[in-house]
């Protein structure tokens, strides 16, 4: 017997431990020139309809909207004091009141006679002849009189017709996702109803033979379906009409006919997992198949590659299986592409350089966006950039973004700090 074994012909591959060093010779996309793909490539896919000013919040507006009133409809005081004509120089004057006093909907039909004064409150129309009023709190009033010091500028404490907008003014552009402000605009310009893009119906399904559904039990080897609740409400949240179209395993039939469903339930697909270009990647073998797929291999942390493809004529977004990643991605590329669908146009999320809490080393290749929140003014980010840390989804406000070249990022340096909010949620 011997001792001696001969070894496998087996040698471990070409390349690197380092699973996030780029591939030799594979072409990766800068993550701006993949935006640049899709605002190029995708417009809007849904249909328009009417609705009620209260139905309107989050809506798209489908046409510009023009003011029918002025705001605000005539001149009328600023404060609550005493009107009368003209400006008035330096020094001291004393006025007599005419009777009466004009009040927010309760206007004083009469004219105010030169160097007389009235009572005026506020967001009262101002009666002919009074174009400027003194505060209450800036006056003596007895015997009929008032005093007062000037000077005082003829308008003061006054608002022109029309100085906020002016009826035939736009109001608000096409595209335009309204918010509570903007409804208070519309309702303000006269605007009852509204012309708004009908909803873009957005179906989620999560593939992948570990996952079970929260609250059944999981077996050894599975774990829940954590993309699906939060794609779902990431959907909900950006004013879209979210489709659970459930989770289906990795199976190239089964997947297909859940996909032929969406298409028929949705205007677009999300699918999270099976994106890569594994054994089990069915997603992304399926839609190459099929489905004209595309597959954006994106310079960009983390995330494996995207992938994209058309399913009898609906967009497929293929996101990455990882939570995280998935998020990331989400925000990233999926947030503006489905903007576009539903109408808004392109929105580039809105970052703030702030002083960063932190050091990192970066190399240079890929975009990075980690975990991160705002502390007394400086950037923090999650104690592990692994991308299956779920918790730190949760533990943050928003990501850093950091460029796609090299940098040694030192505690106090600006960093790229982008809230959730700046991606509407
Ligand atoms: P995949 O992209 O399918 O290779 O999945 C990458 C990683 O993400 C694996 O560890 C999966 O188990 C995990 N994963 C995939 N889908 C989900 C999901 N819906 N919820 C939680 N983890 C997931
Ligand atoms: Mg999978």
């Amino acid at each position: 017997m011997t001792t001696r074994q001969t070894k496998p012909d087996i040698a471990p591959p070409p390349l690197k431990n380092d699973c996030f060093a780029l591939p030799a010779g594979v072409n990766w996309t800068p993550v701006d020139t993949a935006l640049d793909l899709l605002r190029d490539r995708l417009q809007p896919v849904v249909s328009t309809t009417r609705v009620a000013l209260p139905d309107a919040f989050g809506r798209v507006l489908a046409k510009d909207v023009f003011a029918t009133r002025s705001n605000p409809p005539q001149p009328n005081t600023a404060v609550d004091g005493y009107g009368f004509s003209g400006g008035v120089p330096d020094g001291e004057h004393v006025m007599p009141l005419i009777d009466g006093r004009a009040a927010a909907g309760v206007p004083f039909d009469n004219a105010v006679p030169k160097g007389f004064a009235l009572r005026v409150l506020t967001g009262a129309a101002l009666p002919e002849g009074v174009e400027t009023v003194i505060l209450e709190e800036d006056v003596t009033a007895r015997d009929g009189h008032i005093a007062f010091r000037g000077p005082l500028k003829q308008g003061a404490n006054t608002r022109r017709a029309g100085e906020d907008i002016a009826a035939g003014d736009l109001a608000l552009p096409a595209g335009r996702n309204l918010t509570s402000a903007d409804l208070a605009l519309l309702s303000a310009v006269g605007v009852s109803a509204v012309p708004v893009y009908s909803r873009l119906r957005v179906a989620v399904l999560s593939t992948g033979d570990e996952l079970v559904e929260p609250g059944e039990t999981a077996g050894p080897g599975q774990i829940f379906d954590a993309n699906r609740p939060m794609l779902l409400s990431l959907i909900d949240r950006m004013g879209l009409d979210a489709v659970d179209l459930g989770r289906v395993v990795d199976d190239p039939d089964a997947l297909h006919r859940r996909l032929n469903q969406a298409s028929e339930r949705a205007d677009v697909i999300l699918t999270s997992g099976g994106a890569s270009a594994g054994d089990e990647d069915h997603v992304s073998a399926l839609l190459r198949r099929e489905g004209a797929m595309q597959e954006w291999r994106i310079a960009l942390k983390p995330g494996r590659p995207l992938a994209l493809g058309m399913w009898n004529g609906t967009p497929v977004f293929g996101l990455p299986g990882n939570p995280v990643a998935a998020m990331v991605c989400t925000l990233v590329f999926a947030r503006p592409a489905l903007g576009l669908l539903a109408g808004t146009g392109w929105q580039s999320p809105q970052g703030f350089d702030l002083p960063a809490a932190f050091e990192k080393r970066k190399k240079p290749g890929r975009r990075e966006y980690l975990r991160a929140r705002v502390r007394d003014g400086r950037v923090e980010v999650f104690r592990s950039e692994g991308s299956g840390r779920i918790s730190g989804l949760s533990w943050a406000e928003g990501l850093v973004e950091i460029e796609d070249g090299e940098r040694h990022i030192l505690p106090g340096d600006p960093v790229r700090f982008i809230p959730y909010g700046s991606f509407g949620l």
